[in-house]
């Protein structure tokens, strides 16, 4: 079963109730495709066990070849390759490699180079696999990492997916195909306005999910009302403390501190897999 955890911005406690799902499962594996800010990693004390390079492609031009006829331009929806009076630039950033361009050149003056992306990790930590994706510093899109996270991974037994905040390309791409979704929500206005993003990129694509309320008691009752009409499943309530992000500041898990909310977490993995799964 494949379970992605989301939210609909940061800061909602996602990557927290991530990783100690992860430490109360008997088996599973973990990702963090939130490539861009990854910091599940903080949480183990582990080393790496194999590190993957994640490249993609971008066009160059042989401007031996080339007549300028601007037919690459033309093709290319993602304004990554400008043929201008004098020569073709190239943004390479934007490629979404499509190889379109190449086809449409008839002087074959278009070949491809690779450029790293990012970087996958691949951890063991108690038994487990764990792995998580970093964008190189400048690189507009995860999407391929995540991909290839997705790929790496896609025989996993039970795996849990910490995707990236928002509804985004990244997030859609980490959260498709998975049996179901766990969204990590907070009891404020903003909290619920980001809610219903998600549950409407959800419902577009077909997701079964669930709610989480975490810091709870603490803010209104607008987004149980909302639940309530959306006929959502609420799948536990973690309440608001200090103490939660004094232990997680300091790069522990809660749940090995907390009994309250070790009880949470298990809870949780009851609820969506069954009492079997709980370690
Ligand atoms: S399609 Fe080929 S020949 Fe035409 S501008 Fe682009 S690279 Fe040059
Ligand atoms: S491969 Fe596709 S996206 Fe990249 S420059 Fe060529 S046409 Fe544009």
């Amino acid at each position: 079963m494949k379970i992605a955890l989301l939210s609909g911005k940061g800061g909602t406690g996602k990557t927290n109730i991530s990783v100690n799902l992860f430490e109360n499962l008997k088996n599973a594996t973990l990702i963090d495709t939130d490539v861009e800010e990854p910091n599940s990693h903080l949480y183990f004390d582990t080393k790496i066990s194999k590190t993957i390079d994640v490249t993609k492609k971008y066009p160059i031009i042989d401007m031996s070849k080339c007549t300028l006829c601007g037919k690459c331009g033309d093709f290319c929806n993602f304004n990554a390759i400008i043929p201008t009076k004098k020569k073709v630039i190239v943004f390479k950033d934007l490629c979404h490699e499509c190889l379109g361009c190449k086809i449409v050149c008839e002087e074959n003056a278009i070949s491809f180079d690779d450029k790293l992306t990012g970087k996958i990790f691949n951890h063991t930590v108690d038994n487990k696999q764990f792995l998580y994706g970093d964008l190189e510093v400048g690189e507009v899109s995860g999407v391929k990492i995540i991909e290839k996270l997705r790929e790496i991974t896609k025989d996993e037994n039970i795996l849990l997916i910490d995707s990236p905040p928002g509804t985004s390309c990244s997030a859609v791409s980490s959260v498709s195909e998975v049996d179901y979704a766990i969204v990590i929500a907070e009891p404020t206005p903003f909290g619920v306005s980001d809610l219903k993003m998600v549950v409407t990129m959800l419902r577009d694509i077909n997701i079964p999910f669930g709610v989480v309320i975490n810091k709870a008691f603490t803010g209104s009752k607008e987004i149980y009302d909302y639940l309530v009409c959306e006929n959502i499943e609420l799948i536990e309530e973690i309440k608001f403390d200090k103490e939660f992000a004094n232990i997680s500041g300091s790069g522990e898990l809660i749940s090995k501190k907390s009994v309250y909310f070790k009880e949470k977490i298990q809870n949780i993995i009851r609820k969506v897999l069954g009492d079997e799964y709980v370690s």
